[in-house]
């Protein structure tokens, strides 16, 4: 049976090990998803985030951390940082498929078997949808058949053309 599994709602609910927050890279917050992220799950993520800024200064597009959930049903929030599209001859491709890979390491390490997540960089970053799924579904494909410790991840689509093009393409 396929691990790849696909819904339409908010990511915030969902009961996983981990979620994928599409993050800026200054890891303090910001709209879309990661404005809903972290007003459902409070005040302990930002403060998690802000150490690792302290420590680390911020994450870069491409890269990944993690933090606990906060007050979510997720144990974990992984933060990753998607490439801002920029016409697609900044390498964007590229780092949008490390955003997804180094999630994935990023689980691995903290025993995360079962993982949601956003359509990274498809909003405010203006990523063209259709690669950017073409993109997700390809990477964690290749990630799952070396990796066997990841049960589940689950694209959790927002709005409906993501949602459209993700059901199309995981036939
Ligand atoms: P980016 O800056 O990486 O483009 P956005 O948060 O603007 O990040 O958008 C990424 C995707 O997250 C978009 O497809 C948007 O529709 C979706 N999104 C927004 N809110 C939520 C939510 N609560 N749950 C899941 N996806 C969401």
């Amino acid at each position: 049976m396929s691990r790849l599994k696909l819904i339409q709602g908010d990511i915030t609910k969902l009961q996983v090990d981990a979620i994928v927050n599409a993050a800026n890279s200054s890891l303090l917050g910001g709209g879309g998803v990661d404005g809903a992220i972290h007003r459902a799950g409070g005040p302990q993520i930002l403060e998690e985030c802000r150490q690792i800024r302290n420590k680390q200064g911020g994450c870069k597009a491409g890269e990944a951390v993690i933090t606990s959930g906060g007050n979510l049903k997720a144990k974990h929030v992984i933060h990753t940082v998607g490439p801002v599209w920029n016409g697609g001859s900044k390498n964007e491709e590229q780092l949008l498929a490390n955003a997804y890979r180094n999630s994935l390491r990023v689980a691995i390490e903290n025993s995360v078997s079962t993982i949601a997540f956003p359509n990274i960089s498809t909003g405010i970053y203006g990523f063209p949808k259709r690669r950017a799924a073409e993109i997700a579904i390809e990477t964690v494909q290749q990630f799952l058949q070396v990796n066997e410790s990841i049960r589940e991840v689950i694209f959790c689509c927002f709005d409906e053309e993501n949602t459209n093009l993700y059901q199309q393409l995981l036939k």
